[in-house]
């Protein structure tokens, strides 16, 4: 199961996810990044770090 922890992505966060698939993933994770850190749009170079830290 994919699966993502924002401190893997350089955040002080306590944040982790899992999702069946990667773009169920992708969707938890831009909720988070919304309200949690006040990412309303993800900038290309985070989703590129993003998507290089999930573990499949
Ligand atoms: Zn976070």
């Amino acid at each position: 199961m994919p699966s993502f922890k924002c401190k893997d992505v350089g955040m002080n966060c306590p944040f982790e996810a899992e999702a069946k698939t990667e773009g169920e993933l992708m969707t938890k994770i831009a909720t988070h990044a919304a309200q949690a850190h006040g990412m309303t749009t993800v900038p290309a170079d985070m989703m590129t770090k993003i998507k290089g830290a999930i573990k499949k």
